[in-house]
């Protein structure tokens, strides 16, 4: 487990960006951070000015009682959340009559289930949604949770929290401690990240509430607006409250949403500059069912030894036939789960081990019940890791390094005679709160009552001589696996539907179980994991976690004009500090590009040494990559880059489609994995020519540069530059007569030449249908 003070630096940024460069200009000075509180309303109160260590500010669950109890000295903001009804699930039922899905049904987006997230964020004890959200004259409102200063009003009514265990009702929320005194001891944080290159625009900085954020210069300031949706969890909107956004009722001027999914054509209508935490397409994890037949699939085609790692799957009605048969070769004694296909919380899931207990009338989920569980102090417990993903293509995906672990709060038997008991073979916290044996924890280290940091849990496993590295290099390759069998269905969509990959990131809550053997197994994924805090503990690392993902999510303040005409295409006299048109880099790809790609595509995974010469002539979209993914990394946090990573090559191989840009990624970790500050340098003076913008010179020109004796060592079954040159302009043609994605293009060539035979070759159901391909 790293050290506090280790864990509480800044990512590394290298000396040579450390000041505040050139993109932050003469408007970030000092005198221009007058506090604004014209409509500064702020509903939590402060007082001492503790300074906080990050997001282990929570003290010990010991004081608490104290810390409660003396207001004048110190700021917990508690807010009791309104009752609410948790959203009907029978809307998403697929009906039972319907054939098994197709490719277009599965392509078709449907609303995400009513997960624990989704329903408890609506109401009971999830998220207050608060009426000041509501804009105010300017169309803004500030945000709650903002320590920048102004009315303060205290709540009236504390709940009295002990040591041990907590007396909080369940509709309480926790939020951050914050300091708000003027002139205390929190940091200040410059507002912007420098970017590590020249010409590529600062992000904004997102902290904790142990910091401050500086504030602006008005001018940019006015920009920074965010959009409220009623399921915005409160963690999100104190941290960007911290960062001085505001609320906007427009639909054209926010810069960021957390809100919920939506069906993918809704996703056209983002611009350029604006940043929702949703891929189109991710239900194909997010949904029970779907989760399983992708994973199948996977299993199907690259065998049980790589796809092990899901416990056996039946959706009914369709696999009646297949169940029966699994049932009868399995024995009496065998455990099944059902599970309604797109529900959440618990709800409607049973453990039986009869068929007569199997429900006939609704669609179901049939899975083998893991019996035996790891257990700790004979209780059963399970894992929610906290997983990112900045890009679809190139893929990049990160873990948080801590994560909950979720006891069941009655100690496990593996009778069955004990199967209909919830408190013993379910682990959410819904279910098991319910129990009046549930104990809260407090203490992020504290292995006490029901539920545990992450952390915690490798330091306890740790110490009874358990390789935890392992474990956690089993989970990323879950990880990594999962999030791949979404990654045809996203691309596709986000070909049809977003206009530049700025706009999409999402946030995954996997769901791990440890078997007996510590063997990580995957429950479900959901796509809008609870970020509802009510003790300290979930505070301490859903606080740090989404500090650490807006970070890593690189919001831009766009140029003005952008955002009072969206689409416009006018060039614009933007500010240095923002990434208007005049340094935003031309999105479509040079014939030149296009060449380049085709050619490495066509050479497939097998010719290592030629993919190797992917780097020797970088093309300016591959420079703007690159640097955008080291200035990603740069602000990772706590967060890990898990794909790619210097031992992910070997999972290039599980895309339906293999993707250019995931194979110059995967080159670039080969080659600086353990020399950043060698690849940056290389990349700097390139940002700094503009290369990156576009340019003409021919050294960046792959055609020109590769002459064909580069090629002479190439085996006859390489493709030349001028073959490819061939290839591509066919498929040029084919774009401008039906606008195909050239990555699906090649994909299909790709497949084409690999044969049917080939163990690598797409399965034709799962292969995108030709509508799909069209842009
Ligand atoms: P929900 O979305 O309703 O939380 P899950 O699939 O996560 O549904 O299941 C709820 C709980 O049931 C899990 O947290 C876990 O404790 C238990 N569980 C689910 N599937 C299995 C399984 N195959 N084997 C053992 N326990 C399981």
């Amino acid at each position: 487990m790293c050290e506090a003070a280790d864990c509480f630096s800044l990512p590394p940024v290298p000396d040579m960006c450390l000041s505040l460069c050139q993109h932050q200009g003469p408007a970030v000075e000092k005198d221009a951070f007058s506090l604004d509180s014209t409509n500064a309303e702020i509903r939590s109160t402060g007082g001492e000015a503790k300074p906080t260590q990050r997001s282990y500010s929570i003290p010990p669950a010991a004081k608490y009682g104290a810390l409660v109890g003396s207001m004048t000295n110190q700021i917990s903001a508690i807010h009791l959340t309104r009752q609410g009804q948790p959203a009907s699930t029978s809307d998403f039922f697929p009906s039972l009559s319907s054939p098994s899905p197709t490719r277009e049904s599965l392509l078709e987006e449907t609303p995400p289930p009513p997960g624990p997230e989704h329903a408890a964020q609506a109401g009971v004890e999830e998220e207050e949604l608060a009426d000041e959200l509501a804009c105010s004259d300017d169309d803004s409102s500030s945000i709650t949770g903002t320590s920048s200063g102004g009315c303060i009003t205290l709540p009236s009514c504390l709940p009295v929290i002990t040591g041990r265990r907590s007396l909080l009702p369940m509709t309480v929320t926790i939020e951050e401690p914050m300091s708000l005194e003027p002139g205390d001891s929190q940091e200040e944080q410059p507002a912007l990240v420098p970017s590590l290159f020249p010409r590529i625009p600062p992000t904004l900085y997102f902290s904790t509430a142990n910091e401050k954020v500086e504030l602006l210069p008005a001018e940019q300031r006015r920009l920074l607006k965010w959009k409220m949706s009623t399921v915005t969890p409160n963690i999100v909107k104190q941290t960007i409250g911290r960062s001085h956004f505001r609320v906007t009722k427009k639909s054209h001027d926010w810069l960021g949403c957390w809100g919920h999914h939506m069906k993918s054509p809704g996703f056209k209508a983002l611009g350029e500059h604006q940043k929702l935490n949703h891929f189109p397409g991710t239900f194909q994890i997010g949904r029970k069912d779907r989760l399983w037949r992708n994973l199948s699939k996977m299993q199907v085609r690259f065998g049980k030894q790589e796809f092990s790692f899901f416990p056996q799957t039946f959706v009914l009605p369709q696999d009646i036939k297949l169940l029966r048969k699994a049932w009868e070769e399995g024995g009496a004694k065998q455990k099944w789960i059902i599970k309604p296909p797109a529900s959440a919380r618990g709800i409607g899931i049973q453990v039986i081990h009869k068929w007569s207990q199997m429900p006939r009338k609704r669609p179901l989920l049939v899975q083998k019940y893991l019996d035996k569980p790891y257990l700790i102090s004979g209780n059963k417990f399970d894992l929610r890791l906290y997983v990112y993903v900045t890009s679809y293509n190139p893929l990049r995906v990160y873990m948080f390094s801590d994560g909950l672990v979720r006891f069941a709060s009655c100690k496990y038997s593996s009778s069955m005679k004990t199967l209909s008991n919830k408190f013993m073979h379910l682990t959410n916290y819904s279910v098991n709160k319910k129990n009046s044996e549930y104990q809260t924890n407090s203490d992020y280290k504290a292995c006490q009552g029901h539920k545990w940091a992450l952390k915690a849990l490798w330091q306890y496993l740790g110490s009874k001589g358990v390789n935890t590295t392992l474990i956690w290099e089993k989970i990323k390759d879950i990880v990594i696996k999962t999030i791949i069998a979404s990654e045809p269905y996203v691309n596709s969509l986000m070909k049809l539907h977003v206009r530049t990959p700025y706009s999409c990131h999402e946030l995954f809550g996997f769901d791990i179980l440890l078997d007996e053997n510590l063997k990580p197994w995957i429950l479900e994924v959901n796509i809008s994991p609870s970020l509802h805090s009510n003790t300290g503990l979930d505070v301490s690392i859903k606080g740090q976690m989404i500090k650490d993902l807006l970070n890593l999510a690189g919001f831009r303040i766009p140029s003005r004009e952008d955002v009072v005409t969206p689409c416009s295409s006018a060039s614009s006299s933007t500010s240095s500090l923002c990434a208007g048109n005049g340094e935003r880099p031309k999105v479509d790809l040079s014939a030149d590009e296009k060449v380049k790609r085709a050619f490495y595509l066509k050479q497939g995974e097998a010719n290592r040494d030629l993919m190797h010469t992917v780097l020797d002539v970088l093309t300016p979209e591959e420079i703007r990559v690159l640097a955008e993914s080291e200035d990603e990394l740069n602000r990772r946090g706590e967060f890990e880059r898990v794909f790619p990573s210097p031992s992910s090559s070997r999972y290039l191989r599980f895309f339906e489609c293999p993707r250019y840009l995931n194979i110059l990624l995967d080159e670039w970790e080969q080659k600086y994995w353990n020399n950043r500050a060698k690849c940056i340098s290389l990349l700097r003076p390139l940002c700094q020519q503009g290369v990156h913008l576009g340019t003409s010179d021919p050294a960046h020109m792959w055609c020109k540069y590769s002459s064909s004796s580069r090629f002479e060592h190439n085996r006859q079954d390489v493709v030349s530059p001028s073959r490819a040159r061939v290839v591509v302009s066919h498929q040029l043609w084919s774009q401008r007569n039906s606008s195909i994605d050239e990555d699906h293009q090649q994909c299909l060539d790709h497949q084409q030449c690999l044969g049917p035979a080939s163990p690598t070759a797409c399965c034709p159901s799962s292969r995108p249908n030709s509508d799909d391909l069209i842009s």
